[in-house]
C-alpha cells in the first residue's frame, strides 16, 4: 500500500523543526522526513544531507528546469524545494512522508496531491513567535524583520489547512500531530 503524504506548515520560528524531530522519533507513526533543497547558508549545527541539501542557486535553478521538484518557493531571498523522485520512492515503499514546507510550496502540493493531509502550526501568540525568532540569535535584524512580516501573512493562510495545532509546548504539539497521523493511518 502506498504511504500517505503529510504537509506541515507554519510561520518561521514557530518550532516546526523541533516538533518534527519529536514526531519522527515516535516509531509508531512510520513517518519519514523529506529533506529539502535550499540555497540558504547552513545555520550553526546544521548538516548537509540531514537538515537540508545546501545547494547553489545554479544547482537549484537546474533542478527547476529539469522538473525535479514537486514544489518550490522563494522565502526571504532563498530558494527552498522538495525533490520529487525521493518523495515518490518513499510513498511507493509504503512510507508516510512528512513535508515541512512554507505556505506557497504547500499550495502547490495541495493542488498536485489533493489527498495530502495538511497541518498548520501556530504560536500561542505573535509576541511569543517574535521571542522565538530572536532567541535563535543566528540572523541579522533585517532578516528577522523579513521573517516576522512574512509570518503575519502566513498566519492568515491557516484556513487552507485541514488541521491547526498550537505549539504551546513541544510535547503538546507533538502529541496533537501524532494523534492526527495515527487517526489518518487507521482509515
Ligand atoms: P528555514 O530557513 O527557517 O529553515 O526555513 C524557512 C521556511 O522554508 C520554513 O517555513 C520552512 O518550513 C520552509 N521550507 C523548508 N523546506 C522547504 C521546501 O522544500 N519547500 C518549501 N516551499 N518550503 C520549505
Amino acid at each position: 500500500m502506498k504511504g500517505k503524504l503529510f504537509i506541515l506548515s507554519g510561520p518561521s520560528g514557530v518550532g516546526k523543526g523541533t516538533v518534527r524531530e519529536s514526531i519522527l522519533s515516535d516509531k509508531e507513526v512510520n513517518l519519514t522526513y523529506s529533506i529539502s533543497y535550499t540555497t540558504r547558508a547552513p545555520r550553526n549545527g546544521e548538516i548537509n544531507g540531514v537538515h537540508y541539501f545546501f545547494v547553489s542557486r545554479e544547482y537549484f535553478e537546474n533542478a527547476i528546469k529539469n522538473d525535479e521538484l514537486l514544489e518550490y518557493a522563494v522565502f526571504v531571498d532563498n530558494y527552498y524545494g522538495t525533490p520529487k523522485k525521493a518523495i515518490d520512492d518513499l510513498l511507493n515503499q509504503g512510507k508516510n512522508v512528512l513535508l515541512e514546507i512554507e505556505v506557497q510550496g504547500a499550495k502547490q502540493v495541495m493542488k498536485k496531491c489533493p489527498e495530502a493531509i495538511t497541518i498548520f502550526m501556530v504560536p500561542p501568540s505573535f509576541e511569543e513567535l517574535e521571542k522565538r525568532i530572536r532567541g535563535r540569535r543566528s540572523e541579522p535584524e533585517d532578516i528577522v524583520q523579513q521573517r516576522l512580516s512574512k509570518a503575519k501573512v502566513e498566519m492568515q493562510l491557516q484556513k487552507n489547512y485541514k488541521y491547526v495545532v498550537v505549539n504551546d509546548t513541544i510535547e503538546n504539539a507533538s502529541k496533537a500531530i501524532i494523534d492526527i497521523i495515527k487517526g489518518v493511518n487507521k482509515n
